[in-house]
């Protein structure tokens, strides 16, 4: 088996100024030993400092989206050079938030990808299904359809991290059972391997989101194919996320 850096990402969505950035200072003082990759992504007003912040720690920063253009007329977006620029190394594309809020397709997350690619941020690419799509059974081929769109042929496993957040589980307390998760993941791996070839495939990290908390985990961790996870409202406060991290 290949041998993936487990990443603990943590995105702060539409929260946060500048007092936040103590929880970095804090997460950075607990977190000096850690075994994982530790990366947070807050609102595009704190990259900068956030990254000045967390400079000489073992804390990554990313932005949370990012313009396909290089610069243009797109009042309020932010390119991925500007993220660049500002500090971040990462950036997450195709957030089901962005999905639903931008309506943004397969092919608009895959145009972003690549243009965060051009600067060589590493993305984390997200995938899931809404509850509607799981209860109709059609969660495996919704997962494959995202895929194909959303990842631009270029990936490898550098440049390229996979999130499975199943929508009705984000910020909603619902997890997925075990099974479930370890289901998709298997799918999001084979799906990688028979595009990108063993190497690639074997070597992109596989993120579960969606209510990951200290409590589960642990659990969530013990599941084949997870390298970690991309947590949302746990990661805003330093001892929330120093208790997932602590489980990778
Ligand atoms: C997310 O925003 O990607 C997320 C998984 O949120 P939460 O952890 O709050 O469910």
């Amino acid at each position: 088996m290949a041998d993936r850096r487990k990443l603990a990402a943590g995105n702060w969505k539409m929260n946060g100024t500048a007092a936040a950035l103590s929880e970095v200072t804090a997460l950075a003082g607990s977190q000096g030993e850690a075994r994982c990759e530790i990366l947070l992504c807050p609102p595009a007003t704190l990259v900068e400092r956030m990254a000045r912040e967390a400079e000489g720690t073992n804390i990554a920063v990313g932005g949370q989206d990012c313009h396909a253009a290089e610069s243009g007329a797109h009042t309020g977006d932010i390119s991925a050079r500007m993220l660049k620029d500002a500090g971040a190394t990462y950036v997450i594309t195709g957030h089901s938030e962005r999905r639903a809020d931008h309506g943004e397709s397969d092919e608009i997350v895959r145009h972003k990808t690549e243009a965060a690619w051009a600067e060589g941020l590493t993305v984390i690419v997200c995938v899931g299904e809404t509850l509607s799509e799981r209860e109709a059974s059609n969660t495996i081929d919704i997962i494959k359809g995202q895929l194909a769109g959303s990842i631009p042929d270029q990936a490898t496993g550098h440049n390229l991290v996979v999130a499975y957040e199943p929508v009705w589980a984000i910020g909603t307390g619902k997890v997925p059972t075990t099974d479930q998760i370890g289901e998709v993941h298997d799918v999001i791996r084979s799906q990688l391997e028979r595009r990108f070839g063993p190497g690639v495939g074997r070597s992109v990290r596989l993120l579960y989101g969606g209510s990951v908390k200290a409590a589960n985990a642990a659990e969530i961790f013990a599941v084949e194919n997870v390298d970690g996870a991309l947590v949302g409202g746990a990661s805003l406060k330093a001892d929330d996320f120093g208790g997932i991290i602590a489980a990778l």
